[in-house]
């Protein structure tokens, strides 16, 4: 018997759209090999192009030559109402996403498009908070030691999980609007109890199947909102005494990401921290196209690469398709069936065996290979069952 899953896919800009491309098709092929899983995706437009589309939509209307006149003189205001009218996350995509079992999502956002406070469309963000996916799972791992920029790291040294909470800390006032004439601003870096305690149980949980340590990431010298988030670590922490604990301060954290990253095995740290770690911790490992990602809930998930739309390379077909690919295995995982978890496994032996040829790399990685070649070098590489 056939277990089908639904998969929302959220291609959404720049490089995205490429790089799910290549996760759909070795999702599809993962489903041919295997006798009881099967897919049913459904493809959804967000992110700044939908923005953009959206925008000129509604602002076109009866006045549309007048207003296309006026937004090519720059008037300020039609300018302004121009950039009102657009919807990076049109609510009836939204409300159909509790439809399906999972989101597979590509990258959002082009620096171009922005709103009037200067910010950018970010769609993603909004699918954390608004669906309650608090745990920003980040798992890295050096598949073989040329991908590394660090000296003497062979397959497997570097191999960390690095849990980002994903509804508050430092983005918590995001969406706070900006008074454009105030000579002064701020960013709130909430922590709550309830917030914190289920990102940091959730580190413990992953640890549990891993090497069973978890480090608390923080700046509890110096903010208060820091100290409470190390209080309640330091409290959960009792609930698991199998596992080993240890407090670094965020700036440490990233020098030791560098020097000695074999000493992490679970991470987890607030909101900002987990952004930027995350991608130092790419670094490591080959760059951003090699670091899947998960959000997850206590109800959905979405999948997507940690990386964005990459704009430098989009639309010349070079992208790096492996961290979307990871992602999609990362899915199959936490879908949690036998057939889907083989699945999974199926996918990361695929990766394992490309990455054991150097030769085998994109252009990121120094080598040739163009997205759709790599896709199909993962795909060649399925095991038959
Ligand atoms: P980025 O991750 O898009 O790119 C950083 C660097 O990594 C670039 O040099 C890029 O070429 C490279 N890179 C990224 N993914 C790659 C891949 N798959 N293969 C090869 N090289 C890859 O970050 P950025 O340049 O800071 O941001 C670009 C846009 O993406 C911005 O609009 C930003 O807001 C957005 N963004 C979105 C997400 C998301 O959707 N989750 C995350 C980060 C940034």
């Amino acid at each position: 018997m056939k277990t089908t899953f639904r998969i929302a896919l959220l291609p959404g800009d720049g490089i995205g759209p490429d790089v799910t491309a290549e996760a759909v098709r070795v999702l599809q092929e993962v489903a041919r090999r295997t006798d009881d899983l099967h897919f049913e995706m459904e493809e959804f437009s967000i992110g700044a192009g939908e923005y953009l589309k959206s925008a000129q939509a509604a602002f076109g209307g009866t006045k549309r030559e007048r207003n296309s006149a006026d937004l090519a003189a720059g008037s300020e205001s039609v300018v302004r109402e121009f950039l009102r009218s657009g919807d990076p996350l049109p609510e009836r995509v939204f409300e159909r996403m509790p439809e399906f079992d999972a989101i597979l999502l590509g990258a959002m956002g082009l620096p171009g498009v922005r709103w009037p406070d200067g910010t950018e469309m970010a769609p993603q963000l909004d699918l954390r908070e608004r669906l309650d996916l608090y745990s920003g799972v980040r798992p890295i791992y050096l598949f073989h030691p040329d991908d590394s920029p660090l000296k003497g790291r062979q397959a497997g040294d570097i191999d960390f999980v690095l849990l980002r909470e994903s509804t508050e800390g430092l983005f918590s006032t995001r969406k706070t609007p900006r008074d454009p004439a105030a000579e002064r601003t701020t960013d709130t870096m909430l922590i709550t109890r309830a917030g914190a305690e289920r990102v940091i149980r959730a580190a413990f949980r992953i640890a549990a199947g891993r090497r069973n340590k978890v480090t608390l990431i923080d700046k509890a010298n110096v903010l208060p909102s820091m100290a409470f988030f190390r209080q309640i670590f330091d409290e959960v922490a009792r609930e698991f005494p199998q596992a080993q604990t240890d407090h670094v301060y965020v700036d440490a954290a990233a020098l030791y990401l560098v020097q000695r990253p074999e000493m992490f095995d679970v991470m987890v740290t607030e909101n900002m921290f987990g952004d930027i770690l995350s991608d130092l911790g790419a670094a490591l490992v080959g760059g951003m196209g090699m670091a899947p990602s998960a959000d997850i809930g206590d109800k959905y998930a979405v999948f997507q690469p940690s990386h964005g739309s990459a704009p430098d390379i989009a639309g010349q077909g070079i992208a790096n398709p492996v961290a979307t690919i990871l992602s999609a295995a990362m899915m199959l995982d936490w879908l949690n069936t036998p057939a889907s978890r083989h699945g999974a496994a199926m996918i990361q032996t695929a990766v394992r065996t490309v990455f054991a040829d150097p030769r085998a790399r994109t252009r990121d990685l120094g080598g040739s290979l163009s997205t759709g070649e790599m896709g199909a070098a993962v795909l060649a590489a399925l095991p038959e069952k």
